[in-house]
């Protein structure tokens, strides 16, 4: 029988019944989620909403394998998640090397991929030329403005070819212009490469511009976070659609207003 026939499909990211508690002893202990199930499919750009606390980071760090669970599983295509391995990861803060350029910040994570020495420079010029940065290789990282410096961990966060792309609040620092920037290429990025992004903010309007699907989460006082809410977003996107024309449809008003209202009420929720 071919192959293709027999393998088993995983998809990307699966989470059943997840709980996170922090803390060496019993007294100590937060748990910070609590039974979070989720299944993220193949290209579909996820987004984590919320109040500060309620979870969003812990559950990226589990899928990023650099936490793990106390209760439930956590698997990245079938796999317990580690460090590294296929994913690409996107902070609030870029996180860059500062005695390294710009480039050597790229050819650093090649390297660390495996590319090899002779194509790290033409590698290089390719993603920084991805995110709008071309001919930057040699320029010093603090040179930079906090939205270039943003663009080079983005385009070190696709060094590796990631097929899955995971974002911690990485516009949350940024003025408001460079963040619209950034989310309409990040968008355009992933959808032109079919990457499966998950997508952390407490922004219902940056959710619903970026989001195919919007996960609603929240921790009433002194209990850990859940997924409480889920809004499927189906805006009339495509490649060439403006996204500030998009932001003036009744229908993406309508979408923001409903999320708005679902975290305003999962923010009421009793434990
Ligand atoms: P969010 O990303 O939604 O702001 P976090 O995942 O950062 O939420 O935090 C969830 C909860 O876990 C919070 O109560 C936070 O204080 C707690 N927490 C996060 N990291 C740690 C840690 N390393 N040790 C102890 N508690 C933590």
């Amino acid at each position: 029988m071919p192959q293709a026939e027999t393998a088993t499909v995983h998809p990307p990211v699966v989470l059943e019944d997840v709980t996170v508690r922090y803390g060496r002893n019993a007294r100590s202990l937060t748990t910070a989620v609590e039974g979070v199930s989720l299944a993220l499919a193949e290209g579909e750009f996820t987004v984590l909403v919320g109040p500060s606390g309620c979870g969003k980071t812990t559950l990226l760090r589990v899928v990023a394998g650099f936490e793990r669970t106390s209760e439930g599983t956590a698997l990245v295509r079938g796999s317990a998640p580690v460090p590294g391995g296929g994913t690409g990861i996107v902070f609030q803060q870029p996180r860059l090397f500062p005695w390294r350029t710009v480039g050597g910040n790229i050819a650093f994570a090649l390297a660390r991929h495996g590319v090899p020495r002779e194509q790290r420079a033409a590698r290089t010029a390719q993603l920084l030329e991805r995110v709008g940065l071309a001919g930057k290789a040699g320029r010093r990282t603090w040179e930079l403005s906090g939205g270039q410096q943003q663009r080079v961990a983005i385009a070190r966060a696709l060094a590796g070819e990631p097929r899955l792309l995971l974002m911690d609040e990485p516009f949350a620092a940024l003025d408001a212009l460079t963040r619209e920037r950034l989310q309409e290429e990040v968008r355009t990025l992933a959808a032109a490469s079919g990457t499966t992004v998950l997508f952390v903010t407490h922004s219902a309007e940056e959710a619903v511009l970026l989001g195919t699907r919007v996960l609603v989460m929240a921790a009433p006082p002194g209990s850990p976070g859940r997924i409480v809410s889920e809004l499927a977003v189906d805006l009339p996107r495509t490649p060439d659609t403006d996204p500030a024309a998009l932001r003036a449809t009744p229908e993406f008003a309508r979408l923001r207003g409903e999320l708005t209202a679902t975290m305003r009420e999962a923010a009421t929720l009793d434990a």
